[in-house]
Formats: C-alpha cells, structure tokens, sequence
C-alpha cells in the first residue's frame, strides 16, 4: 500500500465495533448458559424418588421420560393433578415460565433396572396407564459448541495465513486479509526524504546518457510527443547485482522530480492464484493516478522468465499469469500516461523475448561492474560521508586493491573502514583500515585465534608457496603479488594475484592459471610425499574451468568445436544430456586428461625448484605475510615483465 497515507482509514471504525458485537454475543452464550443450568433451559423443580413413587402411585402420573444417559427421569403429571395445590407450588419454584410441554418435576435415579422394575410393578399393581419413554439428551449449548469448533479452527488457521500472507507488518488486525491483491510498491515522491540525482551516482557515463533520455521524456513529453514520437515505455537495466540499477531508476525519478514505485518481481508472486495478477494491475493504477510516475521493478526474472518448457510446477502457471497481466498492462497504457517502467535484472537472458518486444521494454541498458576509473569515482562518493579522513589517503590505490568489486561493494568496503578505525579507537578513518576492510570483505574475518598445529602450518605455507612458484614461473599465469597464511574466514591461506583484464582468453592462458591453481596441492606432494583435503577450493576451480573448456568453449580436439551451454536458459534437456553416452564419457576423460596433465607440469616444476620453494615457505612461515618485494628477492625478476594494474584476491 502507498505510504504516503496518513489518514486513518475510514473502513477501520466498523470493523472496529463489529469486535465488540462478537463479544457481546460470546457473553450472552455464556451468561444464557449458566442461567440454564447444566440440565438446560427447561429445568423443572427436582423431586425424589420416593416422592415419584407415591405420585404414580395416587395415578397423577401420565407420562415419565427416562433421560438414559444422565439416569434422570422427568416427570409428566395428568392434567388432574396439576391443578393441585401441592403440585402448583412445585411449579411455580421454577425460575424461567413453565409450558405445558415441560416436564413437571424431574429428579436421578440409581440404576436403571431397578427403577424400570419398581414403575413396572406400580403400574400393575395400580393398573395404571403411565406411558414410559426414553431419551438421551446432552446439553444444548455443549452441542452447539462441538458442531461450532471445526469451523472455528478454519477460519482461525485461515485468517492467520492470509495475515503471513499479506507481510503482516504494521496494519490493525483482520484488515490486511482484504489487501492480499493489492501491490506491494514502496513509494517514493517528494514526501519522502530520500533524494537521489546522479550526483550520487558514479561511473556508468553510458547507462546515466541513456536514462537521461528518460528524464527528459517524462520532464517534457510535449517535444517528443510533437513531432510523432512514442515515448517509450520501459527500460530494461541489466548487469551483476550491486552496480547500481536501483540507484540509477531512483535517480531517474530523482532528476525528473516524480514519484517512483519500486519492488521486486518476488513480491508478485504469492502462494495463491491470481494474486500476482492483481497486484500487477494494482501497481499500474496507483502510478497512473500519480503520473507521471516510473515504476521500478527489481529482478524481474523472478516473474519474466521464458514461459513454459522450463519446469511442471503448478507455480509455473501463477507466474505466467502474471507475466502475461504485466505485458497486457504495458501494452494499454497508451503513450500519453507518461508512466515508465524501469526494471533490473541480471540475467537478460533468460527474460521472456515477448518482454523485450518494441512497445514494451524497448530499451536495454547494460550496467557493468565499474572498471579502475569507475571504481575511483564510486570511492570518491562513499569517501564523502566519512568524516574525518586521512590525508594521505589515495583513491587510486584504493581503486586498484579492488577488482571486480561492484558499487555495493565499494559502499561496503567504506562503511567497514569506518567501522574498524572505529574499533581500534583511530581519530581518523586511514589506508590500513581499508586494507583490513578490503581483506575482510573477500576473506571473512581473521581468525587469529584459530587453532593450527605447527604442522598444520607447515602444509599450509607449502602449499600457499606452491601456487606463489608455479604462477611466478608460467608465462600466462597471474604473478601473485601477496601470500598470506593468516587464516581468514573458510579459507587458511591466501594468494592475491595481479590478473590481466582479458576479454578474450586463449587455451594456453586457461591452462596456465589451472596449472598454477594445482601447484597448492602439487606443493604438497613434492614436500611431504603425501596430499591433503586443503586443496579443495583448487580442485573446484580446476574442474570447472576444465569442463567450460571441453564444454562450453569447444576448447578440446576430441569434443571439437561445438558447445552445450544453452544462453536462453530454456534448454529442453533440463532432464537428459544433450549428448550421448559416448561422449559424455569422452567429455570425462578429456577433462581428468586436461587436469592430470597440469598437475603433472606442476609437480615438475616444482620437483625442478624445490629449493627455491622451500626458501618461500620458510619465509612464509616466518612473516605470514610476504609480498613481490620477497618473491623477487628469492626468484628475481619476472621473466614476462608484465604491467601490474590490480590485485585480484583468491582465496586458495
Ligand atoms: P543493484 O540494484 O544493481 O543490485 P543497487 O543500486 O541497489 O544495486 O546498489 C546498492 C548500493 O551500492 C547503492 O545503494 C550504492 O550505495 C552503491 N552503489 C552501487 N553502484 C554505485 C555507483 N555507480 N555509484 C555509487 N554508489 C553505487
Ligand atoms: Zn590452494
């Protein structure tokens, strides 16, 4: 629901007092129920058996109805005998008024046998007329309860799920079972205080030009719209999680002073047909009511994805239904509402091609992750808050201890920053301390305190030590730049290497990072003769590399040039292989081929400068720490001088 409401709502008050009459009716139950007693409403004046006796003996008596299950008897008198004084007064004892269908006298009884004998023998012996009849009885209200409470439960259990259902947070009671279709859009307009412009917004100069674009149609239609121009009316953002897509719709909205809409494509999907549908419809009338308006669905793939084929879940049909209510939604609003959708996604690929038909989400705007200059500008903005910065503090180094890090990253990297200058009591945030956050972020906390035997040690430092001399050695491998053996999160070790940004990437070099991923393990074995489960993140990089190589990449003779990845997402063959047995025992073999090999390269070097790995270990073991100045004192100079631009961590 729309936040910016602040007025109570005017359908509360009823649903309010109609509490109070549900109560006022459970009282009544109860106060009607103890007034009547436990033998019910039509209680009559109790009597004794011996009394009894003598009543039917005198034959005032017409008519006894024995209650068997409560052993009590009520008591029928002839029209004769009520008119007797004795029995008047019995009568008149009772609270509630008497009908002539109501027993006159009722009392219990001991055993059921006995007592039928005695009205037998009576009655012979008197020869009477007395009628006697059975019953069972229980109480009414007791009844009525039994029959109530199943019912009860339902409708309990099911206004609690439609309450779970509907986010339950906030909101008077009951009322939110009747929200269930309605969106679920956080709405953001001039009210609220969150402003964004693309001021805060750096890097990404090719996706801010083209969403400028946008700004300018919803701030001026008229010199679109003029010439015969359709407004377009959505654009797609597509790129890795934390760039900045949500940023970059807010800012748009931001920019063109409207209001904004903004949810997740989960939020649509709910446990119960239709509602992803209303919601949908929901969310558009609410923007059109406020247009121009953006609205801003974030990952939308939880809803856009290719129908049919992929799975026979049940699920499968809501979403479509969904899907299909959003399309029809961007196809009628006509392109003089001047409502845009912005959606985020990271996987365009497995999108609904209808999604990205003209008239729709027309626009595709990629957002990648920031490069070294982008990733500057984005430490510039995060730097801005902080208060209290070092002097020397450098952007650029910080740009460059960071690759592959998004813009939420980065946010993260200086948030954590002030969070451990902080912790250590610093005046001011410094360049340690975003070091430490850096390493944080990639590695988890160090774990300086974590228990490992000097021999467990040992390993560990050959094996960091192992990776450090294979990728110094190997042409194309990444040189590492930093070896740490300070255990840190999962991992026990660490190698940071200085990677190439490649575009494309040649076998040679693929083999030469797997064979310098092995040296850990390959390390290991030339030492100590014996391997260990240390190497497992190794092994887990290796193999998948050397599948995508066999695989994806058509990189391998015997397999040849073709490929199994399936870009749209929607392969038939979610179920069976797309190729035969034959070769996938061939695809096995080539990749227990490619991997045996490498290691074996590994070990050869290794075998060829143990000395010099042994020194680095020692080293290793020594400062925990070491860096290139080391490696370099101990191998001397890189043959393949290579450019040193950024530190990639891997933890190994
Ligand atoms: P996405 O929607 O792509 O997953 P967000 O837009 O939610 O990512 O980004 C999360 C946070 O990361 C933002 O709130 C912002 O603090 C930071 N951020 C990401 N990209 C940038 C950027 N280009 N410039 C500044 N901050 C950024
Ligand atoms: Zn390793």
């Amino acid at each position: 629901m729309a936040k910016e409401n602040k007025k109570p709502e005017p359908n509360k008050k009823p649903k309010f007092s109609a509490y109070w009459i549900y109560a006022i009716i459970i009282v009544g139950f109860l106060v009607l129920n103890f007034m009547g007693g436990s033998s019910g409403l039509g209680s009559a004046p109790n009597t004794s058996p011996s009394e009894f006796q003598d009543f039917l003996e005198k034959g005032e008596v017409e008519k006894v109805v024995v209650v068997t299950n409560r052993r009590q008897a009520k008591v029928f008198l002839t029209p004769e005998a009520r008119a007797l004084d004795k029995h008047k007064e019995g009568r008149s004892k009772s609270i509630l008024p008497k009908s002539p269908s109501d027993p006159d006298y009722q009392f219990e009884f001991g055993d059921l046998q006995n007592f039928e004998n005695k009205i037998a023998t009576i009655k012979k012996e008197n020869n009477l007329s007395t009628t006697v009849s059975y019953d069972t009885e229980s109480s009414f209200w007791g009844e009525i309860f039994i029959t109530l409470l199943p019912f009860a439960l339902i409708i309990g259990v099911w206004i609690f799920i439609m309450r779970r259902m509907s986010g339950g947070a906030g909101g008077g009671a009951g009322g939110q079972i009747f929200n269930i279709g309605k969106s679920k859009a956080r709405l953001f307009d001039q009210n609220t205080d969150v402003k964004v412009s693309f001021e805060n917004v750096a890097g990404l100069e090719g996706a801010k030009e083209e969403i400028q674009e946008i700004v300018d149609f919803l701030k001026n239609p008229e010199k679109y719209t003029s010439l015969g121009g359709k407004i377009p009316k959505g654009a797609l953002l597509v790129g890795p999680p934390g760039t900045g897509k949500t940023l970059l719709a807010k800012a748009v909205a931001g920019e063109a002073k409207v209001p904004f809409f903004s949810l997740s494509g989960s939020d649509f999907v709910e446990m119960f047909v239709g509602v992803g549908a209303s919601r949908v419809r929901d969310l558009f009338k609410q923007a059109k009511e406020k247009s121009p308006a953006i609205i801003f669905i974030d990952e939308i793939d939880a809803i856009g994805r290719a129908r049919g084929k992929s799975n026979f879940s049940g699920s499968n049909d809501e979403r479509e239904n969904t899907l299909n209510q959003l399309l029809t939604e961007m196809d009628g609003f006509g392109t003089n509402t001047n409502v845009i959708v912005i959606a985020a996604t990271n996987r365009a690929d497995v999108l609904d091609k209808a999604l990205m038909r003209a008239g729709r989400f027309d626009r595709q705007i990629y957002v990648d992750l920031p490069d070294v200059r982008e990733r500057k500008e984005i430490f510039e903005v995060h730097l801005r808050p902080l208060k209290k910065l070092d002097n020397e503090l450098d952007t650029d180094f910080l740009a460059k201890q960071t690759p592959g890090f998004s813009g939420a990253d980065i946010a993260n990297v200086c948030n954590e920053a002030a969070l451990i200058a902080a912790r250590k009591g610093n005046k001011a945030v410094g360049k340690q301390d975003f070091l430490d956050a850096v390493d944080r972020i990639v590695g988890g906390l160090e774990k300086k305190n974590k228990i490992i035997t000097p021999g467990e040690k040992r390993a560990i430092a050959f094996h960091e030590a192992g990776h450090a001399t294979v990728s110094w050695m190997l042409e194309h491998a990444a040189p590492l730049v930093k070896v740490t053996i300070v255990p840190r999160g999962q991992s026990l070790g660490a190698a940071w290497y200085l990677p190439e940004e490649r575009l494309i990437v040649r076998p040679n070099q693929m083999l030469d990072e797997m064979c310098a991923a092995l040296g850990g393990r390959a390390a290991e074995q030339v030492i100590f003769n014996e391997i260990s489960t240390g190497a497992l993140s190794d092994l887990e990089k290796v193999t998948k590399q050397a599948r995508a190589m066999v695989t994806i990449y058509g990189l391998n003779d015997k397999i040849g040039n073709l490929t199994y990845y399936d870009s749209s997402g929607q392969s038939e063959y979610s179920f069976a292989k797309p190729y035969s047995e034959q070769t996938s025992e061939l695809i096995d073999k080539e990749i227990s081929n490619i991997i045996e090999t490498q290691y074996q390269r590994a070990i050869d070097l290794l075998e060829k400068h143990k000395d010099k790995l042994t020194e680095l270990a020692e080293v290793l073991l020594e400062k925990e720490v070491i860096f290139k100045d080391n490696l370099e004192k101990i191998f001397g100079e890189r043959p393949f001088g290579k450019k040193e631009e950024e530190i990639i961590p891997e933890p190994s």
